[in-house]
Order: structure tokens, then C-alpha cells, then sequence
């Protein structure tokens, strides 16, 4: 497959009908994400987009947003993170994910995703941080209960997403190397 360069990707994704492929609703995590329609597997769901940050700018972005530091940004390389906007902020994490990211910032699904089914990624895909975790209520049957960096996933679960290529570019080139 071919990609196209990210800033080309987006433009397109602003004149299709992309919103046409989810809704957002109340989930069991606050807001979520919804399938408005059968999504296949492979097809691009949205691309992620705002301010580059460091993790402390983030943070003060998140008090004065949200009043807490709820962690909604999303780690592109080592010190350098995305602000998310709506409704990319919105997206949930699974351990049993149906969607991931490719090439840091869009969003496609890794599997075949019904209508009215919550959108979801494994944040672990995003992180290497070695500072923060999340304790995690996915209730997907092989839910790991913490959510932390890729390097702490089982080798099984690193493999299936770096075959898919859902796993942040600094992270990746990481792995190669080892
Ligand atoms: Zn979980």
C-alpha cells in the first residue's frame, strides 16, 4: 500500500465524508467514539491533530481545559507530544483494541468494526515515557488492568502490533534496533 504524505491525507479527510463514519456518545469512560456505520478493516477513521507540546506544557493545557491533569496528550517522539482536538481526544483505550494509529497520527481500523461499536486503540501503541500509567476497566477478557509503555507488553502483543504497524514511529525504530 502507498501512502500518501500526511498533509495530503488530511485535505482529502476534510473533504470526504469521514464524519460519516463515527458519532460520539457517552461510553463507560466519559465520551467515546462510535461506529455510525460498518467500518472495514484497514480504512482510515481520523487523523489526530493540534499543538506539538512538550508533557509539562500538556499537562498546564489539561488544568486549565479540564481542570485536572487528565492526560489527553498523545507522545509522537521522546519529549515531543500532540494536543489532541476533538473528536481525536475522544477515543478510548482497549486492550483488546479494534482500531490503531499509523504513521503517529491516523487513526484506521485493524479489524473489521460494526455499526454502534465503540472505536478504541491500545494507548500503549503511543507511549514511552517511563513516568505515567493508567489503571485500566476495559473488561475486554484479556485486559492487562494497567495501562503503561509498549516495552512492558507481553512480546506477543509488541509482535501483532508492530506487524500492523500501529505503533508510534519512535517507538518502532526503537524496537528495530534492538
Ligand atoms: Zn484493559
Amino acid at each position: 500500500m502507498l501512502l500518501k504524505p500526511l498533509e495530503i491525507e488530511k485535505a482529502w479527510m476534510k473533504i470526504s465524508n469521514f464524519m460519516d463514519i463515527f458519532y460520539i456518545k457517552k461510553s463507560n469512560f466519559g465520551n467515546g467514539l462510535f461506529a455510525k456505520r460498518e467500518i472495514n478493516k484497514f480504512e482510515k477513521i481520523l487523523i489526530f491533530e493540534g499543538p506539538i507540546v512538550t508533557k509539562e506544557k500538556a499537562i498546564l493545557l489539561d488544568v486549565k481545559k479540564y481542570g485536572s491533569d487528565i492526560e489527553n496528550a498523545l507522545q509522537i517522539e521522546k519529549e515531543k507530544y500532540i494536543y489532541p482536538e476533538d473528536p481525536a481526544r475522544i477515543v478510548n483505550h482497549s486492550c483488546n483494541p479494534n482500531s490503531g494509529l499509523i504513521q503517529n497520527l491516523t487513526l484506521i481500523a485493524i479489524k473489521k468494526i460494526k455499526k454502534d461499536e465503540e472505536i478504541n486503540y491500545d494507548y500503549s501503541t503511543t507511549m514511552d515515557e517511563d513516568s505515567w500509567n493508567l489503571k485500566c476497566g476495559c473488561g475486554e477478557k484479556n485486559c492487562r488492568k494497567l495501562i503503561e509503555d509498549f516495552k512492558y507488553l507481553p512480546k506477543k502483543i509488541q509482535i501483532k502490533y508492530l506487524n500492523l504497524g500501529v505503533v508510534q514511529s519512535f517507538i518502532f525504530e526503537k524496537f528495530l534496533r534492538i
